[in-house]
């Protein structure tokens, strides 16, 4: 380690927002620097595919303003992107040419969009949604679009179908697969979930491939192999792909993600971390490695990575949680939920509210609600503190209920 060099973190968003945040109020005082390949401040991206058409002229979804970099004296290099890992020098090289040292590098480099592999997806009025610009275009399209074909019914697909839906448009929703939402949620919890989609408008066909976008010059249908729809703007969302080249570039470890260990180092080389949608690691509620991407992930991942550095390393263990707001619909997951894990639905105390209980060799290891925050909340209590809870635990009850009756009996003790 040279007297200079302190930690340099790639990518600029949640995750790397969470590890530089994480230096400083930890105390770290060597140089750190932030090379982020977007010209926007990092940002959240959640409200990207849930607000485009309410704030189409522009989004607010900075995490901090500019001032919390300077103040903290972090480093950040907006609108410049690493293009490779010298990890024998330990030194980044960007697309300015800059040359930077690190005792520790931190990839926090995220996920790119899967590109839509049909003729016609490079015409006009054809989009996907990964970015802040991505969205303002969208959110732009979105304010005259009539007949709106939304490829790929996983969360971004139905987020963004919902929000077409509310601009007025006939929104179809295109699936390969025979069912929505198939890598996220289990079956039992799809079925309710789509027909209130289709309750409220939304044109869903499953088991449906597109094979061609067509147009003179610009989009006016979607061929798929069922039928033609007409369509004056097709998005898509289809899967992300991570952002893991400059690691393997580098000869480091990487298998659908950077490969790190349970304090999130590379296993090739310690000096380096990857923290995010673009890291594959070890999890205590997961049966393998696993790349996560979700806010909850990068920062739980961010944070731990910066403490570790700043001298208090850590295994991660956090429970994994999720949340997508499609339309009138809050859909909430806490844990991991395998194919082969059995799943009973429990509806709420009111019509809207649902929860979809996952359990594995009779025990509870994730939970699916429907408009229901407060079993969301009571579920990640319980799987947070690994208190076991069994199918019998749950029969003629809610997570809820259990969780307040074992605090009473806690009380009583
Ligand atoms: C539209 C949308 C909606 C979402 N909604 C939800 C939600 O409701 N709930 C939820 O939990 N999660 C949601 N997610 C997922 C969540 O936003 C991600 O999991 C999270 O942003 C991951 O953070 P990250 O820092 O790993 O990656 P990102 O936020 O993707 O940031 C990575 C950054 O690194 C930059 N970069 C890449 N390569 C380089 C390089 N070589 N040099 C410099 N910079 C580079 C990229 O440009 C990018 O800005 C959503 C994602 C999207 C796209």
């Amino acid at each position: 380690m040279t007297s200079t060099a302190g930690v340099v973190v790639v990518g600029g968003g949640q995750a790397a927002f969470s590890v530089v945040s994480t230096l400083r109020a930890s105390g770290y005082d060597a140089p750190v620097t932030v090379f982020a390949a977007e010209h926007h401040l990092p940002y959240q991206r959640p409200p990207l595919s849930k607000k485009a058409h309410t704030e189409p002229e522009g989004l607010r979804v900075e995490l901090v303003p500019e001032s919390f970099y300077r103040e903290r004296n972090i480093d950040l290099r907006l609108g410049d992107d690493v293009v490779a890992l010298d990890t024998a020098a330990a030194t980044v090289v960007s697309r300015t040419g800059a040359r930077v040292p690190y005792a520790h590098l931190v990839l926090a480099t995220g996920a790119r969009n899967r590109p839509l592999p049909v003729p016609g997806a490079e015409l006009d009025g054809v989009h996907a949604l990964r970015s802040l610009d991505d969205a303002l275009t969208i959110g732009r399209a979105l304010t005259t679009a009539r007949d709106v074909v939304v490829v790929g019914g996983g969360f971004i697909g139905l987020e963004l179908a919902r929000v077409a839906l509310a601009r007025g448009a006939r929104v179809t929703v295109v699936e390969l697969a025979d069912r929505l939402l198939s890598r996220a949620v289990s079956p039992e919890l799809e079925l309710p979930l789509r027909e209130r989609h289709e309750h409220a408008g939304l044109q869903v066909l499953t088991g449906t491939g597109v094979r061609a976008l067509e147009g003179p010059g610009r989009l006016d249908r979607v061929v798929t192999d069922r039928e033609h729809l007409a369509a004056d703007l097709v998005v898509y969302g289809i899967g992300a792909i991570p952002r893991d080249d400059l690691a393997r570039e580098a000869g480091l470890a990487v298998d659908d993600g950077v490969v790190v260990d349970e304090q999130l180092r590379s296993v090739t080389d310690p000096r380096i971390s990857a923290v995010g949608d673009c890291a594959r690691h070890p999890h205590p509620h997961a049966e393998g490695p696993v790349r996560l991407e979700s806010v909850q992930n990068a920062i739980d991942q961010g944070t731990l990575v910066g403490r570790r550095i700043a001298g208090s390393p850590a295994s991660y263990e956090s429970l994994p949680w999720f949340w997508s707001d499609q339309g009138d619909l809050k859909l909430q997951i806490a844990g991991l939920r395998s194919p082969a894990d059995e799943v009973r639905l429990v509806p709420g105390d009111s019509p809207e509210r649902l929860a979809g209980y996952a359990f594995r060799d009779g025990l509870l290891v994730a939970v699916e609600t429907l408009n229901w925050p407060a079993e969301h909340l009571a579920a990640r209590r319980l799987l947070e503190r690994r208190t076991p809870v069994s199918a019998g635990d749950l029969a003629g009850t809610t997570l809820g209920a259990l969780a307040r009756a074992r605090r009473a009996a806690e009380v009583r003790a």
